[in-house]
């Protein structure tokens, strides 16, 4: 693996040396995701990711969800090249592209009657908050520990659930900002009850925001029945539900997780594949009486949640994901990578019990966990990063924690031409043909031989 990085990575290491100087980290993005360092990808096709070295992965990051079609995806790319070349990627005027998604989305998912194109999931949360808070007239939003809703800071920090974020993700915030938000375990609805209950008498719930398919895109699955459990529970105490489906939307359904689990929430947040790849993925919609808030104060009665944003729907995002919106249906996309997704989790499963490894692999359609149930070992004493990050390499075989394990994972699995999401989730698409998935196959296997247990 070393041998890789010194060797075959050269170009990408020579950026990232100078990179160094000048963005905070070397990358612009996530650093979980560049163990050693970062590599640098210039070429991105189907199934496929090329880096600077020329050295070809299998892509199972997807750019952390929004490539159901495969990257570079032709008609979206054409779509896309032929709007730049008549208006260019904005105007700050309303384009027709803007109607075509919000009516491409309501006809897939009707509870979202009224859809706001934004420009990232963590804004189009901020603005599900403030509806729920303007619609109700309450205060407090109960979200689920560990879950992730974004980087905004009411919802930032987490109950630490095991297999999810950690307390804090980030200082610098007051701590008032996270008064008027409360946390429960993942799958207890009396825990949930209980903090309606509480809430109550301080001002109550003005909703309770879900990742559908559980916390950390079902990093922590949740049972089949919890949703409606949540949506009895919001309507008995009057709070807003908001399906937080920035990962689940056009992904496990071409209707969401709203559809696989008949569930209608009253605001349902997007992202990712809402613009098909392209920057500015974000939205909210939902039934008209709350998203018709956005517009509210405008000329009308009543509060209005204001949200903006210079390049919220431009054209070329609204575009892009109406086309890949239209293609996942044509393609019957979401089928296909759900079916890749359980060919690569049962094959996986398969290895873990060859190899005998402390890991679990599961999968939600497309949506694949690669999780570690124990701490291991791997003989990484000879990574620099290790070095500097762990006191302890005087051994050659070393215990580390879930996390870094899983990264260090990553790591062998890049070297080994996989490409995942920081070693522990691992996307599928439309172009992971039945050939691709066992091609990865053979090269996990690659790694899990030489994983040391202890
Ligand atoms: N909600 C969920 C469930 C997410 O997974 C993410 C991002 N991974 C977000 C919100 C934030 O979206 P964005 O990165 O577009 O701000």
């Amino acid at each position: 693996i070393q041998r890789f990085y010194d060797e075959k990575c050269k170009g990408s290491k020579a950026i990232f040396e100078e990179a160094k100087e000048y963005i905070p980290g070397g990358v612009q993005h996530n650093l979980a995701f560049n163990k050693p360092f970062p590599l640098c990808f210039d070429k991105a096709e189907g199934a496929y990711l090329y880096d600077r070295d020329g050295n070809a992965y299998i892509d199972f990051l997807q750019a952390g969800g929004p490539t159901i079609l495969g990257s570079n995806y032709g008609p979206v790319r054409e779509a896309a090249i032929e709007l730049l070349r008549d208006c260019g990627p904005v105007t700050g005027l309303l384009h027709e592209a803007e109607l075509l998604i919000a009516k491409e989305i309501h006809k897939h998912m009707p509870n979202v009657e009224m859809f706001r194109m934004l420009g990232s999931g963590t804004e189009s949360v901020m603005a599900a908050m403030r509806i729920a808070r303007i619609a109700s007239k309450k205060k407090h939003i109960i979200k689920i520990g560990g879950a992730y809703h974004g980087w905004s800071d009411q919802v930032v920090y987490g109950l630490k659930i095991p297999g999810s974020r950690a307390l804090l993700e980030s200082h610098g915030i007051p701590g008032k900002m996270f008064s008027l938000v409360d946390e429960v375990k993942p799958n207890d609805l009396t825990m949930l009850e209980d903090m309606l209950k509480k809430n109550k008498a301080r001002g109550g719930t003005a909703g309770v925001i879900v990742e559908p398919v559980g916390p950390e895109s079902g990093t922590r699955p949740v049972a089949r029945d919890y949703n409606r459990g949540v949506r009895e529970l919001c309507d008995k105490y009057g709070a807003l539900m908001i399906f937080d489906e920035v990962v689940t939307g056009f992904r496990v359904a071409l209707g969401g997780a709203q559809a696989y689990f008949d569930v209608a929430p009253d605001l349902t947040i997007f992202g990712k594949i809402v613009a098909g790849g392209y920057p500015a993925a974000g939205g909210v919609g939902g039934k008209r009486q709350y998203a018709s808030i956005m517009a509210a104060g405008l000329g009308n009665a009543g509060h209005r949640a204001y949200v903006g944003g210079t390049l919220a729907a431009n054209p070329l995002s609204a575009l892009a994901g109406y086309t890949a919106i239209k293609e996942i249906e044509r393609t019957n996309a979401c089928e296909i990578a759900g079916r890749a997704g359980d060919r690569l989790a049962d094959g996986l499963k398969m290895l873990l019990d060859k190899y005998g490894l402390p890991y679990v692999a599961y999968n939600q359609g497309s949506i694949v966990h690669l999780e570690c149930t124990g701490a291991m070992s791997f003989d990484f004493s000879s990574f620099s990063f290790v070095k500097s990050a762990v006191g302890l390499l005087a051994h050659k075989k070393m215990m580390y924690e879930r996390k870094d394990s899983m990264e260090r994972m990553g790591a062998a699995y890049m070297a080994n031409g996989i490409v995942t999401l920081a070693g522990s989730r691992l996307y599928t698409s439309l172009a992971d043909t039945d050939e691709v998935i066992d091609e990865a196959l053979n090269r996990f296997e690659n790694v899990f031989k030489h994983v040391v247990k202890t």
